[in-house]
Formats: C-alpha cells, structure tokens, sequence
C-alpha cells in the first residue's frame, strides 16, 4: 500500500501483514514507533531493531517480529 507523504508531511503508521509461523494466518500488526515501522522475522535484517512479540489473532501462537 502506498504511503501518502503529501499530507503536511506527517508520516502515517501503517499497519503490516505478517503471517503466523505456526497456522498461517495473517494478521495486522502495528509498528512499535515512528522510527521502526519496517517488520521482519530476521534480527539479523536491521541494526537498530525492536523486538516485538505479536500473538496471533487465530491460534494465540506468539510470533516474534522485528522492527527497523
Ligand atoms: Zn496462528
């Protein structure tokens, strides 16, 4: 989905799809902050990360997302 900058430049958070790694559902997750609003499951994909831990919305499994 693009993202609309033109708006007085205020950048709106955009939720992300992740995928559970135990049923495969997908589900919404929102960004922890402003800064980090990129999602992966690598702690490797950035150097400044936030770690987040995202229950799934169908089998409760606890998804690990990292944010950049
Ligand atoms: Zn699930």
């Amino acid at each position: 989905m693009p993202i609309n900058l033109s708006d007085n430049d205020i950048h709106v958070e955009t939720k992300t799809l992740v995928i559970c790694s135990r049923c495969g559902a997908t589900f919404e997750v929102n960004p922890p902050d402003k800064s980090h609003d990129l999602a992966a499951w690598s702690q490797e994909a950035f150097e400044d990360k936030v770690r987040v831990e995202q229950e799934c919305t169908k089998c409760k499994h606890i998804n690990v997302v990292y944010w950049g």
